[in-house]
């Protein structure tokens, strides 16, 4: 049920049509009597199609991944530790082939489809590194010295979901993949419809670096029917994508009574300080902002710049994305690329276009770029915005960012807060005590400072992820594999049962017991 289609774009690629059709075959979907058109951004033609899988054939999937998990989980976690540090080398060595499938898929620019392979390696090493400790048994204290003692044991769930969206799909299909695998689940992936191909030439990897067979399986297919049968047969759902969405897959999942993590949007502040390094501030935003061509849930779409700066950043700013090359080519060299499709550009012009009606002014870009793609947009600062305006509070996911001038640091931490949403802020200034004390009073679930998001999403050891409309849970950091992880207590009695002595009164036997608390809680307040 697959089929490619021979593009001239292909012949400038490591991809052929019939490698494309291999990756489609990985898909098992038996039932599937229907297929999706995979079409490339870059030129709005058909690349290859993946099967439509059926709610049977994700059920079926889970199963098989349920089966074949039994081994994995009884794999030693250093044996897996192996198989998931060869696989970040593999990615590694294959980063020609899988970037030349990322831009095919999404049109970004080549720079952003290395940075997100970055994520792979990295977090795959600090996983492998890290696993055993978190997985290890855990001796903690039983209700008496002596007389008892409690251990906390860490098994896999199962199966875990990770849906993962189109924006990011090589590092969003991996990233809580890893932990998943190395916490000794079996896990079924269901990438965005727009952008399969990455994550079944991943799957491909993972088996070559010694994964077992259905370790790691893909379905293909749309998201209102593979997505809700995905979280009706797993233990576990690792979601990543918009904060609607969010909402229905946590509504699934709190009705299956499984846990989920949900990586939502963000609408993310970035605040330049009195005090700070304007030129440095004007790097980290040209080059956050437009990343991706802004579809990137970490990227600033908020700047604030304390007045006595305003000016100058803005200047500063408008003439470095001026600077910046727009189009496509698969190797290093234009800034920004496409939008994913034709109807994210004309929602990203709608909300460009809204702002202007109500006040805005457009100082940079504001336009479709038909000219180098169907998809493309300008690089665009507005100025002038009404803080209610759906422009300043709803995700635009897109190169668009609004600069408003405030009085002082006070201001701005009011205005980075007046937000639904709460997943990453940045902080700049020439006082980085300052700086830490400024994130601390962001209602965000990273703060940066001096950085608009790579030094937190570097940071692999630390946690991330979203508050309010931004989401729930965190990935990266041991919060990051803890979740994929069935906790159990076992406590063990030395005495037999902990029963209240029969042989003595029982007004006797509660003075007795309550007189050995109060004094257990005295040593303990002592030795704290
Ligand atoms: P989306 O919510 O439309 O889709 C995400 C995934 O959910 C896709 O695989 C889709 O097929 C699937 N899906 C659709 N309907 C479903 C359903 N009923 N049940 C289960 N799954 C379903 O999001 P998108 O437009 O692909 O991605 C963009 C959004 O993702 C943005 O809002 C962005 O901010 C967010 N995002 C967040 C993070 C993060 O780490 N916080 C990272 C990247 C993207």
């Amino acid at each position: 049920m697959s089929q490619s289609y021979s593009l001239a774009l292909l012949e400038d690629t490591t991809v052929t049509p019939e490698r494309l059709e291999r990756l489609a075959a990985r898909v098992d979907a038996e039932e599937s009597e229907t297929s999706l058109v995979v079409r490339t951004p870059i030129t709005d033609e058909p690349l290859a199609s993946v099967p439509a899988a059926t709610a049977t054939d994700v059920s079926t999937a889970v199963e098989r991944a349920r089966e074949a998990g039994e081994g994995w989980a009884a794999t030693p976690v250093e044996e897996r530790a192996e198989v998931i540090e060869r696989f970040g080398d593999l990615v590694t060595a294959n980063r020609e082939e899988l970037q030349d499938v990322v831009q095919l898929e999404t049109g970004k620019a080549r720079i952003h489809a290395f940075e997100e392979l970055l994520d792979v390696p990295a977090t795959c090493s600090y996983y492998a590194g890290t696993a055993a400790e978190v997985i290890a048994d855990d001796p903690r204290d039983g209700a008496f010295p002596l007389v008892s003692d409690a251990v906390v044991t860490h098994d896999p769930l199962g199966v875990v979901g990770v849906i993962s969206p189109w924006n990011y799909p090589l590092t969003l299909s991996m990233t809580d993949a890893i932990p998943a695998l190395m916490a000794g689940n079996a896990v079924v992936c269901k990438p965005d419809e727009r952008t399969p191909f990455v994550a079944l030439a991943l799957a491909e990897l993972l088996e070559e670096a010694g994964l077992p067979a259905d370790v790691f399986q893909v379905v293909t297919g749309e998201g209102s029917t593979v997505g809700p049968a995905l979280i009706d047969a797993v233990e576990y759902v690792a979601f990543t994508g918009g904060t609607e969405t969010g909402r229905v897959v946590a509504e699934r999942a709190g009705r299956n009574l499984i846990g989920c993590s949900l990586e939502l949007g963000g609408k993310n502040p970035f605040i330049v300080l009195a005090d700070a390094d304007v030129a440095d501030a004007v790097r980290g935003a040209v080059r956050t902002a437009y990343a991706n061509a802004g579809q990137l849930c970490l990227a600033p779409e908020r700047i604030y710049v304390a007045e006595s700066r305003y000016a100058e950043f803005l200047d500063a700013f408008v003439e470095a994305t001026r600077s910046l090359t727009l189009g496509h080519a698969f190797e290093y060299g234009p800034d920004v690329g496409s939008l994913i499709d034709e109807a994210h550009r004309d929602r990203v012009d709608d909300f460009v276009q809204g702002a202007v009606e109500d006040g805005a002014t457009v100082v940079i870009g504001g336009n479709a770029r038909p000219d180098i793609g169907p998809s493309w947009y300008e690089p665009t600062v507005l100025t002038d915005v009404d803080p209610d305006a759906r422009i300043a509070c709803e995700e635009t996911f897109g190169p668009v960012v609004i600069v408003t001038p405030v009085r002082d640091e006070a201001e701005a931490i009011e205005r980075a807060n007046d937000s639904s949403y709460g997943l990453n802020a940045s902080v700049w200034t020439a006082d980085r005590d300052r700086g830490r004390a400024v994130a601390r009073r962001i209602d965000c679930g990273t703060v940066c400072v001096n950085d608009a998001f790579v030094v937190g999403w570097s940071a692999v050891d630390a946690p991330m992820g979203g508050i309010g409309d931004s989401g729930l849970g965190r990935r990266h950091g041991p919060e990051g594999i803890e979740r994929f992880l069935a906790v159990r207590t076992v406590a063990t009695s030395r005495v037999g049962p902990l029963t209240f002595p029969s042989a003595l009164p029982m007004d006797w036997v509660a003075r007795l017991v309550s007189g050995g608390l109060t004094l257990k809680r005295r040593i303990a307040r002592r030795l704290r």
